[in-house]
């Protein structure tokens, strides 16, 4: 099995999940006591906060850089980014390290494309609906992306920062980013991409008036794939 190296933190309550997933993911393939070989930088997310209210991303990029060539050393045999913003400088980590970053667009996309969607609603921070490289990403598999509207990307990414990502779930919240889901699928998005990590806390993938493709989880188990290859018989659970 391989070992995987996770940059995490960001925040914590959505690398706990990671954690979690990776772990029943290796135990349902290989049984018993098995489970996932994991190195984890959990970085202080407050650090990592200031510099994107900065816009200093050369400068966060250094940081996350830093954690890859860390767990490198310590033994990884491939890097996660626990979060789909950050993937804003997976280029300047992907440099940094001589093993594969395994980019989480890819494994969304992946998913998408086994379910045969072919547009998907993107909700995550603002950067992630209002830049192109998550979207771009998207497209290099031949996904198509529609975004809320500026108001409602400027709501989606305050209930991200000032709840989400510090542990709260509110219920006026919870049916605010359902109505940005409904209004992605009169878009006509034939899937939502949870595009931050923290989303599913909201909104459990289950169960909504369209499909939802949570990020964190399918990242987690294209990792698990990927450390299980070659390894064992049964296939790893789908989403
Ligand atoms: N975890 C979130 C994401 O997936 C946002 C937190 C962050 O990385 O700034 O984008």
């Amino acid at each position: 099995m391989r070992t995987l190296g996770i940059i995490g933190g960001m925040s914590w309550y959505s690398t706990a999940e990671y954690y979690r997933v990776l772990n029943t993911a290796v135990q349902e393939r290989l049984g018993g006591h098995h489970s996932a070989h994991v190195l984890l930088e959990s970085l202080d997310f407050a650090e990592v906060r200031e510099l994107q209210l900065a816009d200093d991303w050369a400068g966060a990029g250094e940081v996350l850089a830093a954690a890859g060539r860390r767990l490198e050393a310590a033994g990884a045999d491939a890097v996660l980014i626990a979060t789909n913003l950050m993937h804003k400088v997976a280029g300047t980590v992907e440099a940094a390290i001589d093993v594969p970053l395994l980019h989480i667009a890819d494994a969304v996309a992946d998913v998408a494309t086994a379910a045969g969607h072919r547009t998907l609603g993107i909700m995550g921070t603002r950067w992630v609906m209002a830049e192109p490289f998550y979207a771009d990403r998207l497209a290099r598999h031949g996904i198509g992306a529609l975004v809320p509207d500026a108001a409602a990307q400027e709501e989606v990414d305050r209930i991200i920062f000032d709840e989400l990502t510090q542990g709260l779930v509110t219920e006026e919240s919870r049916a605010r980013l359902l109505a940005v889901v409904d209004d992605l699928r009169s878009a006509g998005a034939d899937a939502v991409v949870l595009a931050c990590t923290e989303l599913e806390l909201a909104l459990p993938a289950a169960g909504g008036p369209v499909p939802l493709i949570d990020s964190a989880r399918v990242h987690a188990l294209a990792a698990a794939e990927h450390a299980l290859a070659g390894a064992g018989q049964r296939p790893v659970a789908t989403v």
